[in-house]
């Protein structure tokens, strides 16, 4: 590695993003990948710090950190979420940006890597508040941003709502309305049908591929879900819809337990009706732990929720068949050995989760040609490109004799590598 690069950026040195350049560095060494390429993409190619000062409700003014960081973008614009969360900081958003840049080679978007976000308790924010730390924001990453240059999305913290007021800022700055410049925005202002649940259906089609694989009937599979959120809700609902029973999902606060099989729906009606209420206070199934969940004897586990959550300490406990990752980062290198030595099948996150930023690709088409579809056409599209990948990755990872996670990163890292070698080095 080039000292110099490497040692300048000592602020992005944390475990999440030391975690991202681990995979790289042993993909990278497995497929021999050129080494003058190896220097650059462990790093992003632009990253931004901005700081964004808002006007609290009470009249004082809070100052946040945000950033947005673009890992690579020689395949097309970057692409990537923004997150809200206290947690955020840049090293974490780097790691994000750079397992952008392999799901979207991976699943062969012509897009490469990015993700934004603002150190922020979102849910200790009004409405107004939050609309203007979230203009604020945008106005200050602008130069960045574009439909040819850098699009977000939502991820952790961020809704459509919040999508919408990047796109009505940005457009306020250039004076007409440009749509393509987010995606999962509201349908109202050119965002698609089913980019919400796009994630989560993501899953359940790599997992119902996965269980065809390994012979398991979906009538006798068992679900447990970690994080109830965008990812955990709706892969719980398409999960059941699909025939599975889901014996545990959890939040922040804890998980609810029901070997018979929760009901999602039901749950989701008391929970979505009070914001602020925690899975335990539905009372609708025994109350255990995120911890317990995680070693919960099931045919699928889908961690849903942050990064590093199965780690060297708790993953010889884990005792599922098939590991869907519908988190990004959620399993760190020395727990990859573990459940590989247990004989887990892993689904990793840059392929069970691409889902999103397949459907938000879906709508960033759609807005640039104005021209809308039908909710069935996406369904199937997203199903064609989630499958055809997945069947890519676990036969690259018979030929090669790699982990599920290093085919799917090998085959990224590889077209990205091309992309550059054909476009060479500039000056
Ligand atoms: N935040 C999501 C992810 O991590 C979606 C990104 C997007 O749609 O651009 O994949």
């Amino acid at each position: 590695m080039s000292s110099t690069a490497w040692d300048s950026v000592h602020e992005m040195d944390t475990h999440t993003f030391r975690l991202a350049v681990a995979q790289f560095d042993r993909a990278a060494e497995m497929m021999n990948l050129d080494p003058n390429l190896r220097h650059r993409l462990k790093l992003p190619e632009r990253s931004l710090i901005v700081s964004v000062p808002v006007r609290m409700d009470d009249g004082t003014v809070e100052v946040f950190t945000g950033y947005r960081v673009q890992h690579d973008s020689s395949r097309g614009p970057s692409k990537g979420g923004i997150r809200y969360h206290p947690g955020v900081n840049l090293g974490e958003v780097a790691a994000l940006a750079m397992w952008m840049t392999w799901k979207c080679a991976l699943v062969g978007l012509p897009y490469g890597g990015a993700k934004g976000g603002v150190r922020v308790a979102p849910e200790r924010l009004s409405r107004s508040e939050l609309q203007r730390l979230t203009r604020r924001y945008a106005a200050e990453i602008f130069p960045l941003i574009g439909p040819d240059k850098d699009v977000p999305a939502p991820d952790v913290g961020t809704n459509a709502q919040v999508m919408a007021w990047i796109m009505d800022t940005y457009s306020q700055q250039v004076g007409f309305a440009v749509p393509g410049v987010v995606t999962g925005k509201p349908l109202s202002i050119g965002g698609t049908l089913g980019r919400e649940e796009a994630t989560g259906r993501g899953v359940v089609y790599v997992t119902l591929e996965a269980m065809r694989h390994l012979g398991v009937e979906i009538e006798k599979a068992t679900v447990a879900v970690q994080g109830f959120g965008n990812v955990g809700s709706h892969t719980a609902t398409i999960m059941r819809e699909a025939g599975a029973r889901i014996i545990a999902v959890s939040d922040h606060a804890g998980a609810l337990y029901d070997p018979r099989g929760l009901d999602i729906p039901e749950l989701l009606k008391c929970y979505r009706t009070d914001g602020h209420l925690l899975l335990r206070d539905t009372k609708m199934g025994e109350l255990i732990t995120n911890e317990e969940l995680l070693a919960l004897d099931c045919t699928v586990l889908v961690p849903s929720a942050l990064s590093e959550q199965i780690t060297e300490e708790n993953a010889d406990k884990v005792q599922c068949k098939i590991l869907a990752e519908g988190a990004n980062g959620p399993t760190t290198l020395e727990a990859d050995e573990i459940l590989t030595e247990k004989g887990v099948f892993i689904i990793p996150d840059i392929l069970a989760n691409s889902g999103g930023v397949i459907v938000s690709y879906f709508e960033w088409v759609q807005d640039t040609q104005r021209f809308f579809w039908k909710a069935k056409d996406i369904q199937d599209r997203l199903h064609e490109i989630i499958t055809a990948a997945f069947h890519r990755t676990l036969e690259f990872s018979r030929n090669r004799g790699a982990s599920m996670r290093m085919a799917a990163l090998m085959s990224g890292i590889d077209k990205v590598a091309q992309a550059h070698l054909a476009r060479g080095l500039y000056p």
